[in-house]
């Protein structure tokens, strides 16, 4: 049990995503070297935008700004009006468009388009951010596939951090097919034992109690107290939700940091993250596409 050293009374420890997103996107520079030096390209990725949403407009131009400074070709392709019809016929051109290695398109579309309208249309081996069925069944199935980002950086989190998964019990609330879900398949595939909780779970607690590793994924803050963990439990939050007081968890933190070994912080956990991991697997399906291993 991973709990047996900790004492109630410890502070938790920061599961820091800031050095550990820094230390990806050096690795990511590096080999990015390497396939410029191997194919005389750059590795591009598109992100498609079908919102006037500002905060997506905001998150498009940090994705854009992060890669750029990393050497990949980043553009943003505004797609207006954004029908089902116009969203899809700019992914089919991104699909045959050379030049792009990677799309992401970017959430929430507009109502009443949703994931679902899209994730038979984007190319799998293009799909960086894991939003395709095809991508989704890979997943679930344990196979090599690119998982969206957000799961995909706490796992890297917790791997790095070199908390033990094999063999621990991890409770994931929320079920979404971008976060809870394969976030769940992750674990899974890295032998820990999951349970999946939604909504309809009665007793929360009876669940979370018991895990070695709870995640978040629900967008409900504070829906996690300190009491609903047992001592030493290792919490990661991908709850981000925007607030009064700025941007929220779902953990409450203060009591929850009491308890726990170690916790994602909200902001600074699980989110930075995210941006990394969607240029580290366009670099990945950059090799992929011209038959070339990464080392
Ligand atoms: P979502 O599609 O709304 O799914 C939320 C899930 O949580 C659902 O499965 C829902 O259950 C479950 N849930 C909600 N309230 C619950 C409760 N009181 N008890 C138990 N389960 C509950 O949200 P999402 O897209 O997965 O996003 C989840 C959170 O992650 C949000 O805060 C979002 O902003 C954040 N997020 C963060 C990043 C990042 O980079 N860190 C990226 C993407 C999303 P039902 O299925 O029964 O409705």
């Amino acid at each position: 049990m991973i709990s047996e050293s900790v004492s109630v009374d410890r502070q938790a420890r920061l599961l820091d995503g800031r050095p550990i997103a820094a230390a990806l996107r050096d690795e990511t520079a590096d080999r990015l070297d390497r396939f410029r030096a191997e194919t005389g390209m750059v590795p591009g990725l598109a992100i498609v935008l079908a919102t006037a949403d500002p905060a997506s407009q905001v998150y498009s131009d940090r994705l854009v700004k992060t890669g750029r400074k990393l050497g990949f070709d980043c553009r943003v392709e505004a797609v207006e009006p954004a029908t089902p019809a116009t969203v899809h016929a700019r992914i089919e051109r991104l699909n045959r468009d050379d030049s792009v290695d990677g799309i992401l398109v970017q959430m929430p579309l507009p109502a009443p388009m949703s994931v679902t309208d899209i994730a038979t249309v984007i190319s799998p081996q293009k799909d960086v951010d894991g939003i395709s069925s095809v991508n989704v069944g890979r997943v679930a199935m344990g196979f090599p596939a690119f998982p969206p980002a957000t799961p995909l950086g706490g796992f890297e989190l917790l791997r790095r951090y070199g908390i033990p998964i094999a063999g621990q019990y991890c409770v994931v609330v929320g079920r979404s097919n971008v976060v809870g879900r394969p976030f769940a398949s992750l674990m899974l595939g890295a032998n820990a034992t999951v349970t999946i909780c939604h909504r309809r779970t009665p007793d929360l607690a009876r669940f979370t109690r018991q895990a070695d590793i709870v995640a978040l994924a629900a967008g409900q803050p504070g829906l996690l107290t300190g009491d609903m963990i047992k001592p030493g439990a290792i919490v990661v939050d991908f709850g981000t939700t925007p607030t009064d007081d700025g941007l929220k968890g779902d953990a409450d933190f203060e009591s929850v940091a009491r308890v726990a070994s170690w916790l994602t912080p909200v902001p600074g956990g699980t989110g930075p993250m995210t941006n990394v991991v969607v240029l580290r697997q366009t670099l990945e399906a950059a090799f992929l596409r011209r038959g070339l291993q990464e080392e």
